[in-house]
């Protein structure tokens, strides 16, 4: 897990910038340029130059992606009202959403259809407006606020807003069913902080601190110090998320250039799907379920390699009493085809049955590492017999992927992993660094 380098991006800023992640493998970053016009640079295989969409700003740029092909950009105009433009199979013009506003927006997509902004308004106190089919008027959430206010979507049906607050302490307030009260998050901060959802119950959050250099505090169950990131920056850091275990930082830095640090490189789980009968749950999906539960380890799941085996004789495997160091003369002969696989690497044989019959069976012959998952598996069984070739042990729980009570039990989707099966996971030789 590695943290890479400042990249300059060159232009010349005279505001921080703003980004958007708007699809996969696509990043737009819109800053302020010096005739206090809207620029707008992309990567896309790599970075275009700049474009100017005009318009006279007094204010920093906040974008937020909303749905597939489309970006909202938000700032504050002349008149201190919020200004609205969007990228709609081309850029549509500035149109004016009211109200009188102190602070720069920040914007949240939080669902499909529907677009949150938030700002501070001439009493100090956070204030919320809405798209949603058509948009609905500011509504104060009080707190008294010293930075623009942050919002990020964290997951379906929830917002999380973030600002420093009269103490120049992170505060952070959240919509689940109804806004919540501001809770101090603590943190000497110098510049109004920056959120990024990562994945599934990660959340990311960066400020500058007292030394100019980029902060960085998470949420993964819990909100974890803050870290220094190093860098001398002159402009409050915009995140990203772009990508499965991919976050991107901008900043502008002493030569008022825009600067870029990304993080990669997470620990991962290489798979190769061996097929002998294609399972009911679709390995995509059940990549995708393990994906999901993994995540709040920290832990990528990537599918390096699919191969259909034509081996009917091991389709109905003999598995025996499924105990590691125990397999059987079939097990022998099926882990032994590990075509494309690294030695760290967990391949998995997708058969007919076990026999006796199981939903899967993680036993496998000392080296191969590797597990059998049956037609008839759950979404989860792919990630639940992984998980003990990562070293984890059943548990009385149906509300976590180990349950030993069979994971069609499941009832919370998608399952917990708790602190300690999470150092194991990741102490495994089995999670790399690719
Ligand atoms: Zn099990």
């Amino acid at each position: 897990m590695t943290w890479l380098g400042w990249e300059s991006l060159g232009g010349t800023l005279t505001s921080g910038p703003g980004v958007s992640s708007w699809s996969r493998g696509r990043l737009d970053t819109f800053v302020r340029g010096t005739d206090s016009a809207l620029w707008h640079k992309w990567f896309d295989n790599g970075w275009s130059g700049w474009e100017s969409l005009g318009g006279v700003l007094t204010s920093e740029p906040a974008a937020v992606s909303w749905a597939s092909g489309r970006i909202d950009v938000f700032v504050r105009g002349t008149d201190s009202a919020l200004w609205h433009k969007w990228f709609d199979n081309g850029w549509s013009g500035w149109e004016s959403l009211g109200g009188v506003l102190t602070s720069a927006p920040a914007a949240a997509s939080w669902n499909n259809g529907r677009l949150d902004v938030f700002v501070r308004g001439t009493d100090a106190a956070l204030w919320h407006k809405w798209f949603d089919n058509g948009w609905s008027g500011w509504e104060r959430l009080g707190g008294v606020l010293t930075s623009a206010p942050t919002a990020v979507s964290w997951a379906s049906g929830r917002i999380d807003v973030f600002a420093t607050g009269s103490d120049s302490a992170l505060w952070h307030k959240w919509f689940d069913n109804g806004w919540s009260g501001w809770e101090s998050l603590g943190g000497f901060l110098t510049s109004a902080p920056t959120a990024a959802s990562w994945r599934s119950g990660r959340l990311d959050v960066f400020a500058t601190g007292g030394d100019s250099a980029l902060w960085h505090k998470w949420f993964d169950n819990g909100w974890s110090g803050w870290e220094s990131l190093g860098g001398t920056l002159t402009t409050a850091p915009a995140a990203v998320s772009w990508d499965d275990n991919r976050i991107d930082v901008f900043a502008g830095g002493t030569d008022s250039a825009m600067w870029h640090r990304w993080w990669d490189l997470v620990p991962t789980v290489r798979l190769h799907a061996k097929i002998l009968t294609a399972p009911n749950v679709p390995v995509a999906t059940a990549v995708q379920r393990m994906r999901d539960v993994y995540a709040n380890a920290g832990i990528a799941v990537t599918l390096a390699s699919t191969e259909n085996l034509n081996l009917p004789a091991l389709d109905d495997v003999d598995v025996g009493e499924c105990r590691l160091g125990q397999t059987t003369a079939e097990q022998n002969q099926l882990f032994g085809n590990r075509n494309n696989a690294g030695a760290n690497d967990v391949v998995v044989y997708f058969v007919r049955s076990t026999n006796p019959p199981f939903n899967g069976c993680a036993a496998h012959p000392a080296g191969r590492p590797g597990a059998v998952v049956a037609q008839g598996a759950t979404q989860w069984t792919l990630g639940h017999e992984v998980g003990h070739v990562l070293g984890l042990r059943h548990v009385d729980d149906n509300d976590r992927l180990m349950t030993g009570n069979g994971t069609a039990n499941i009832t919370n989707p998608p399952p917990d992993l708790i602190a300690s099966e999470r150092q194991t996971m990741l102490a495994s030789p089995f999670s790399q660094d690719v």
